[in-house]
């Protein structure tokens, strides 16, 4: 029997920073846009079910599963890339999950995918869906995604080389020292080959979904729907439908947020690295020193160390925690005292980040964090670790002008502690007073695109109508 809503069948990929926007996605989509939604979610192991996303509640306007966990050990050595990791998963997810669709009574109209998930797209064809790709990310970062397989050889060498910008038609350049992961490993053909795939597949969609806002990048999206620019490899139209965060649900009682409750207005900066990012020992260290330096009252999320990996705990997603750091330098917590919080692991952002007593966010930039990080108004301290995370620091710094950046490179070297207090004070202090200004605007646009007739509901809305002839134009044929 012909189903009379619009069924979205949405597929994550491994990792919260995926997770968390393809549920908000799929929540909209049922609750603003009358959608049912079935999300599939790929992960290494069940250990994510325990995650507060899995818990069962009535008022979820979705389904949420997890497809039958893949293991890839022996399909790839644990020290590839964390891209190189999750394009395998994903494709080894791609037999569970044709299996689910063709399990389901009634035959969904449309697969949406994250950038991770885009072979899947031919699974949506089979079924005679409709296929959409869904970006967790900026749409700067599509940009570069679509324009990659179109790179010549001397603008590849000039820029990986050279150290060059990289030209994006119609768009900011980027910086060599601001680029992507990917460019900066010489050696790893896979990891370029398996991007320019992506970047191909992208551009066979029906549309392409981001997670981003009009008004937060205006010259980007145009260049994307230019014709004459970026719109010819990128093929689809584009469609801006962010920011989609999480909201915060009923206040948990614990103990970071009887501690926030009792501080001043605007006073805590709060300090992470998103659900993968890791420091080396040193860096560790000099940030507790940092922190302390600061004078200033925080809270962090703290991973226990280790060297020469940034993203290592990517694939940890669960809540667990090894009791009290001892890594941190001997005396902090009593030094601290009722000054700072440290919490090991994994803390409520969302929850952390809305409270008023928020003043600041020491942040790695992954995309989920900086969204979350605007539709509070909260300026921060851009540290980025992995990925596109540079890319990220660099718009905030530089375009939005609501975030510092350290001047130490990175990649390149420790972070002494004195740089670090220096940036805690700028966004607590001093430059705070007008990056606030400028992020509480961002603020203010992002909650007006997202309503009734804002630019981002609007979005969702024509992706909705495409789905509804669909869904019609399968009801007749199987009538006729
Ligand atoms: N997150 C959280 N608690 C933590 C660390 C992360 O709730 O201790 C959430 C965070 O709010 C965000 C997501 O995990 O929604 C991380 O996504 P992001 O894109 O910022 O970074 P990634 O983890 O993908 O690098």
């Amino acid at each position: 029997m012909q189903n009379p809503n619009p069924h979205a069948v949405l597929l994550a990929s491994p990792g919260m920073g995926h997770l968390i926007p393809v549920v908000e996605l799929g929540k909209r989509l049922a609750t603003h846009h009358g959608f049912d939604v079935t999300v599939f979610v790929v992960a290494a192991d069940a250990s994510i079910t325990k995650s507060s996303l899995f818990k069962p509640s009535q008022s979820s306007p979705l389904n949420l599963e997890l497809l039958p966990p893949v293991d890839i050990s022996a399909l790839v050595d644990s020290t590839a890339s964390v891209v190189t990791q999750l394009m395998i998963m994903m494709r080894e997810a791609l037999p569970s999950l044709r299996a689910a669709i063709s399990a389901m009574k009634s035959r969904p109209t449309a697969l949406i995918v994250d950038m991770f998930g885009t072979e899947a797209l031919a699974i949506a064809e089979e079924f005679d869906m409709l296929k959409y790709v869904f970006i967790t990310s900026t749409a700067w970062f599509l940009a570069v995604t679509v324009h990659f397989p179109y790179i010549d050889e001397e603008a590849e060498h000039k820029h990986r080389i050279m150290k060059r910008p990289l030209d994006i038609p119609g768009c900011r350049s980027i910086r060599h020292e601001d680029t992507l992961d990917l460019f900066l490993d010489q050696t790893n053909k896979n990891l370029f080959s398996g991007f320019a795939r992506v970047g191909m597949e992208i551009s066979n969609a029906d549309g392409i979904l981001v997670n981003t806002w009009q008004d937060l990048e205006p010259l980007t999206l145009c260049a994307l729907k230019d014709e004459k620019s970026l719109g010819r490899v990128a093929k689809a139209p584009v469609y801006p439908v962010g920011p989609l965060t999480r909201p915060i649900g009923q206040s948990s009682k614990s103990e970071v947020m009887d501690w926030l409750d009792m501080q001043p207005t605007e006073s805590v900066i709060y300090v992470s690295f998103g659900s993968g990012g890791t420091l080396s020992a040193k860096q560790t260290s000099e940030l507790a020193w940092g922190l302390e330096l600061s004078q200033h009252k925080f809270i962090w999320v703290v991973r226990p160390p280790v060297d020469g990996d940034a993203s290592a705990n990517f694939f940890n997603v669960t809540n667990s925690h090894d009791g009290t750091p001892s890594y941190l330098p001997n005396g902090f917590y009593t030094r601290i005292g009722k000054r700072g919080m440290v919490v090991p692991m994994w803390a409520p952002q969302n929850e952390i980040l809305a409270h008023e007593s928020i003043g600041g966010f020491f942040s790695h930039c992954g995309w989920n964090s900086t969204l979350e990080s605007m539709v509070n108004g909260v300026p921060m301290v851009a540290w980025p670790l992995y990925a596109e995370q540079q890319m990220n620091a660099a718009m905030l710094a530089e375009e939005l002008g609501v975030a510092v950046r350290p001047k130490t490179q990175l990649n390149a070297a420790v972070i002494e502690r004195e740089e670090i207090a220096g940036m805690v004070r700028r966004v607590m202090e001093l430059k705070g007073n007008e990056m606030r200004g400028k992020v509480k605007e961002l603020q203010a646009s992002a909650k007006r695109v997202l309503t009734q007739g804002g630019s981002s509901y609007n979005s969702l809305a024509r992706v909705s109508k495409e789905c509804e002839l669909k869904l019609h134009r399968l009801g007749a044929m199987a009538l006729g």
